[in-house]
């Protein structure tokens, strides 16, 4: 109905469950290779064991990301959940066989701060944060290889992590807001159609968009009539009431990538794409039928006039809004309650038209 306005949207919830698939995918071909390559050292069958419980674990992970019915925020805990489980197993390996403090376990102290901050409450990440580093820290002081320096690399980091993901927040909270004003600013508040400087500037990237192909872009100016009867006999608010549900007689009427604007008080603009003019002009019968078929108030039946006219007839928007206008006038004229268009003899590509 009408184009994205703003800026890019942020991602998506198929999109934050696609991601966190392939996460798990990778988690799982990671351990698979540990525990292959652990299974071929015969004095590493415990450590290799618990590569096979890693496998395990990945794999739950990914298929549990794949359930549309556990929710995405129950998903995100899941995994931090996950993820601290796996470090604390490891540091329990640790203390308990006095191995050395690979890199892996650094780094997945690492991949747990930011899990941690970007999808839980800050209180809450910290805490579960520092717990995290304070058994990395145990588990240092009982191993035989305990790599000092990569433990206080790492509590370097940890902050960093905390400073970037809090920052991404703000940033994608500031892009959502903006997004959101950005929408506000194009809809018109009764009716949810774009406001016509929105709808104006988005003709005019439909205009470009199409003029190679002039005769697949139609406009045509809708006009309710009489309406000023409708307010004069059933008040303001019923005639609110009808201008909202006109707007969405027309919005049901065309697909997605059209334009339904409120042009002003009464009128509604259409834009339909890539249709030629007589699908164009078959869109706005039915639309014309819609809006007779209304169902409001007992007694109230509303009609509209409407001007078609295609980007091929005229030389620019404005030419052809205003060709758009003159054929309304010409159904007002004609008796209402009908719609006005190029007779179908001179609808070519750069011919002059008239009504
Ligand atoms: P015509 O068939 O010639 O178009 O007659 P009309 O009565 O529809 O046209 P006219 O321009 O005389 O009156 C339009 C009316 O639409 C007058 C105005 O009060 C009413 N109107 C415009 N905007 C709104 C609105 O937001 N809400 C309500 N309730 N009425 C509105
Ligand atoms: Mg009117
Ligand atoms: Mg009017």
């Amino acid at each position: 109905m009408q184009r994205e306005t703003g800026g890019e949207p942020s991602l998506s919830e198929r999109q934050q469950r696609d991601f966190m698939s392939v996460l798990a995918a990778l988690a799982v071909l990671m351990q698979l290779a540990t525990s292959v390559h652990l299974h071929s050292q015969p004095d590493q069958l415990t450590r290799a064991m618990q590569a096979d419980l890693g496998v395990a674990f990945a794999l739950g992970l990914l298929v549990l990301t794949r359930v549309r019915a556990i929710r995405l925020g129950t998903l995100q805990k899941v995994v931090v959940g996950a993820v601290a489980l796996w470090l604390v197993l490891n540091v329990v390996s640790v203390i308990r066989t006095a191995r050395p403090i690979t890199s892996g376990l650094l780094i997945h102290m690492v991949l747990l701060a930011l899990f941690a901050y970007t999808w839980l409450p800050a209180r809450v990440a910290a805490m579960i944060v520092t717990a995290g580093y304070l058994l990395l820290v145990a588990a240092t002081s009982f191993s035989r290889q305990p790599d000092l320096p990569g433990l206080v690399l790492t509590g370097l980091v940890l902050p960093l992590t905390w400073y970037l993901t809090v920052h991404g927040r703000i940033v994608s909270g500031e892009r959502a807001r903006s997004v959101q004003l950005a929408a506000l600013a194009a809809t018109d508040p009764l009716t949810g159609c774009l406001n016509r400087r929105a709808g104006h500037s988005q003709l005019l990237a439909l205009a470009a968009q199409w003029a190679g192909h002039p005769e697949r872009l139609s406009v045509a100016l809708c006009d309710i009539d009489h309406f000023k009867r409708v307010n004069d006999t059933w008040g303001h608010e019923q005639g609110d009431e009808a201008l909202a549900r006109v707007a969405q007689t027309l919005r049901a009427q065309v697909r997605a990538g059209d334009l339904v604007v409120r042009w002003g008080g009464e009128e509604f603009l259409l834009v339909l794409a890539d249709l030629s003019p007589h699908e164009a002009r078959a869109v706005l019968d039915r639309t014309l039928r819609g809006v007779r078929a209304l169902q409001l108030t007992p007694g109230l039946g509303l009609t509209l006039s409407a001007g078609h006219a295609t980007l091929a007839e005229a030389p620019d928007i404005t030419a052809l809004l205003r060709l758009a206008d003159q054929r309304l006038f010409a159904a007002k004229r004609a008796g209402r309650d009908r719609l006005c268009s190029a007779p179908e003899a001179t609808e070519t590509v750069g011919t002059e038209t008239r009504f």
